[in-house]
């Protein structure tokens, strides 16, 4: 068996013990006799701790010209680099995705954080005009304190990377919460910024339960902005909490994605599309395709070679190169799956036309894992069209006209990703005019995010703020105006000079 790891909660510089002094284990999800690593069991002694820590380093960190705290973005990125194969190991261990895909999660970070660094030189502000003679108007960024971090299991480091790393080039200083399953990563990505030499204090991370930590986080006065990836339900349930006390609050919740084909497209590259979107990580990506939209014309002919391609998918432990799809994450998540299947087939009355079973026998009776499922026959308003399943679980659905795709991809509470395969420059216009969602791909799969664009939701997806590229500055800063009039006189706006 691979080594355990034991990671402890990182307050001011060191690596603590919570107070509550009790630990917890996580177990591999394709090999539950692996103990990946053991953890904090927190409460909010150790919030109130990890925060005062923030609250200290906030005041030199935020004195820190930008390009200097650039350059100690960068060194994370260099250890990163140093140390992608085994970070990238210990969370295909720890949370089951495939290892090219967890190489990628690690990737991920390392471009967020090459991207922040280069920030440090920009971060622009605005100079402009002002009415008055002898006067300069300008707009600056300022950091905002303390900000808190609760990230899911999904993308482990990724998602951690995309907050932290622009928060601090900002100059703020960061709490996080990883998500229970995966504070391993989350481990290995503090020890980055560790390594990095990063002043005691900028960096924090207490390991727990949402409804413990988390809470805390939520509601400690000296935390200025939360942000948040993860469901709907806590989502909303948070955004409540930090709307009753004024605190800004970035939420990235779920999706319910789907990926349109027209009977124009190149029909071989929308099914690598649909595999990919659909099965990759093992439908577990709040981009995840869970709805394929189909034109009558090509549905039959692209469902029978889908299943073909579908069912060469191997599932198996991530860790093997030659896996296509890992476990479910948890036991609790397996369930969820198989729940949806059987609403599907019993409640919904869609065709099971793939898949739809555990896997078990030799090595699956160690693991959480579940066949690529397709459904056919699915109308819009089935619960396999509406609600996220968060599994290998693909809705097939049908239409016969264009708008009628992108009616049906739009009626659902989400707008994440979408996608639609045509060749037709025409139709693909349309689409990105019409589609309701915050990323629209075109000859692309629904997942696929890059570091430099806007990433984020429209509807229930979200509420308003983008992660990553120069949009998610503005969620950690606040605009300064400055004026500065050197005329040595008494000047009134919109008085003097009318
Ligand atoms: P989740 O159950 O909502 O948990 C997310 C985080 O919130 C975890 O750290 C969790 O802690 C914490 N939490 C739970 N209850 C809390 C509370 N009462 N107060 C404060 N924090 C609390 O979501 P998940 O199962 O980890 O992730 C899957 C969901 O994330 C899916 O819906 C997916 O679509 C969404 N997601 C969205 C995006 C996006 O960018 N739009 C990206 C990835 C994932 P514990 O782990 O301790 O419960």
């Amino acid at each position: 068996m691979p080594e355990t790891k034991h990671f402890k909660n990182y307050i001011g510089g060191k690596w603590v013990e919570s107070a509550t002094g009790e630990r917890y284990e996580n177990r591999n999800p394709a090999d539950t006799d692996d103990v990946v690593a053991t953890h904090c069991k927190s409460d909010g002694r150790d919030v109130e701790a990890a925060v005062a820590a923030a609250k200290e380093a906030f005041k030199s960190w935020r004195l820190v010209p930008a390009p200097e705290r650039g350059l100690m973005i960068h060194k994370v990125v260099e250890v990163l680099k140093r140390r992608k194969e085994d970070v990238s190991q210990m969370m295909t261990r720890e949370m089951g995705k495939v290892i090219a895909e967890t190489r990628g999660d690690t990737q991920e970070a390392i471009d967020c954080g090459m991207y922040a660094a280069g920030e440090g030189r920009r971060l622009f502000g605005r100079h402009t005009p002002v009415e008055m003679p002898d006067k300069f108007g300008m707009a600056i960024r300022r950091p905002v304190g303390v900000c808190g971090m609760i990230t899911p299991w999904n993308f482990p480091i990724a998602i951690p990377s995309w907050k932290m790393f622009p928060a601090l080039i900002c100059g703020n200083t960061c709490v996080i919460k990883p998500a229970t399953l995966t504070p391993a990563s989350v481990g290995n990505f503090i020890e980055a910024f560790e390594e990095a030499g990063f002043p005691p204090g900028v960096v924090n991370m207490v390991t727990g339960g949402g409804s413990t930590v988390g809470k805390a986080m939520v509601e400690h006065p000296d935390i200025n902005r939360i942000s948040f990836t993860g469901s709907v339900e806590i989502g909303n349930l948070l955004a409540g909490q930090c709307g009753a006390v004024g605190k800004p609050f970035s939420a990235e919740l779920g999706g319910k994605n789907a990926q349109i084909v027209m009977p124009d497209a190149d029909m071989d590259l929308a099914i690598d599309g649909a595999l990919w979107g659909a099965f990759g990580t093992t439908g577990q990506r709040c981009t995840a395709t869970s709805r394929l939209i189909l034109h009558e014309g090509i549905h039959d002919e692209f469902v029978e070679k889908l299943i073909a391609r579908a069912k060469r998918l191997k599932v198996g432990n991530g860790l093997d190169e030659s896996v296509d799809m890992g476990p479910a994450v948890s036991e609790d998540q397996l369930k969820t799956d198989l729940h949806y299947i059987d609403v599907a087939a019993n409640e919904d009355k869609a065709e099971l036309v793939l898949g739809g079973k555990r896997l078990t026998g030799g090595a699956y009776d160690k693991g959480y894992f579940i066949e690529p499922t397709i459904f056919t026959g699915v109308t819009p308003k089935m619960r396999l069209a509406q609600e996220e399943v968060f599994g290998p679980v693909l809705a097939v659905l049908k239409f016969s006209e264009f708008e009628e795709a992108v009616e049906i991809l739009n009626d659902t509470e989400f707008g994440l990703s979408s996608s639609l395969y045509t060749r037709d420059v025409n139709r693909a216009f349309r689409a990105i005019r019409d589609i309701e969602a915050g990323i629209t791909y075109i000859n692309g799969p629904t997942i696929g995010a890059e570091v430099h664009l806007p990433f984020g939701g429209v509807k229930g997806t979200g509420n308003g703020h983008r992660e990553a590229a120069w949009t998610v500055l503005d969620f950690y800063s606040e605009w300064k105006t400055v004026y500065v009039d050197y005329s040595g006189k008494l000047q009134r706006a919109q008085i003097d000079n009318k």
